[in-house]
């Protein structure tokens, strides 16, 4: 099935949120740790019962502030402890997939990043499975130049160490300068053989570097009703995390484009 949801809550706090998605025709949500790992356990657990009552899906997005290709070993050491933080409350709320983004080139060789990268995962999977902490690990497709993680990447990546991925095609989109091609894409991810496709979606604005900033999908950059067709003629598995400035508006708009086309 085709599932929207928006990225973060709308309502004062998270367990209002989940409470009231249905209401407004939406069965995701992503909460948003971008900024930190606040959030107790209990609370996580609540936030999950709640979510297994109403049939949403829930996914987390672990903090900006990640990288495990840093040049600093303790800011590599930090950022696995906040993935793991993320995983942890994930796995209160029953939440499967956990989102980051991976980490930069710092001007290394790309298959030097990718070897670093993929031996810290594996590291946070190790320590996953020792606490018997059952999640998805979610690497993100990244908007920057600068920054590890274009779809071939993320693809290898997610085969190498066993685990799962996270396409935002807004990204890919300011990656490729302004181009899309959303068959390829689900193309390239058979090799994955995935059961369910997590994805994040939202108009962007990007330059030479790549991306800005995120838009409202009325900007059409890229286009959501090529990409509903395609998800509806495939009778495709997916989860899609708006994340554009309105939010659950957007959300509710991509219901009603799926819904039409
Ligand atoms: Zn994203």
């Amino acid at each position: 099935m085709i599932r929207i949801g928006p990225a973060g809550g709308f309502k004062p706090n998270t367990l209002d949120s989940v409470k009231s998605l249905n209401s407004i025709g939406l069965n995701a949500m992503e909460v948003e740790f971008v900024y930190g790992v606040n959030m107790k356990n209990d609370l996580a657990k609540k936030i999950g019962e709640e979510a297994r009552k109403e049939k949403i899906e829930l996914s987390v997005h672990a903090p900006y502030y990640i990288n495990l290709s840093s040049l600093k070993k303790e800011n590599i050491t930090k950022s696995k402890g906040w993935i793991l933080d993320s995983c942890e409350r994930a796995y209160y709320m029953n939440a499967k997939h956990v989102v980051f983004h991976p980490g930069f080139y710092h001007e290394r060789k790309k298959e030097e990043v990718f070897e670093i990268i993929l031996n810290n995962i594996l590291d946070i999977k190790e320590i996953l499975r020792k606490r018997k902490i059952d999640v998805e690990l979610s690497p993100e497709t990244t908007g920057k130049h600068s920054a590890f993680g274009d779809l071939d990447e993320v693809i290898e990546l997610a085969k190498k160490a066993k685990i799962s991925l996270c396409v935002d095609f807004a990204h890919l989109y300011a990656r490729n300068n302004g181009k899309i091609n959303y068959e390829d894409i689900f193309d390239k991810l058979k090799v994955l053989d995935l059961k369910h496709l997590h994805c994040h979606f939202s108009s962007i604005n990007f330059n030479s570097k790549g991306e800005r900033n995120h838009l409202n999908i009325s900007s059409e950059k890229p286009n959501f009703r090529d990409l509903a067709k395609i998800m509806k003629h495939k009778k495709m598995d997916i989860t899609i995390i708006c994340e554009s400035p309105r939010q659950y508006l957007d959300a509710i708009d991509m219901v009603k484009i799926i819904n039409s086309v």
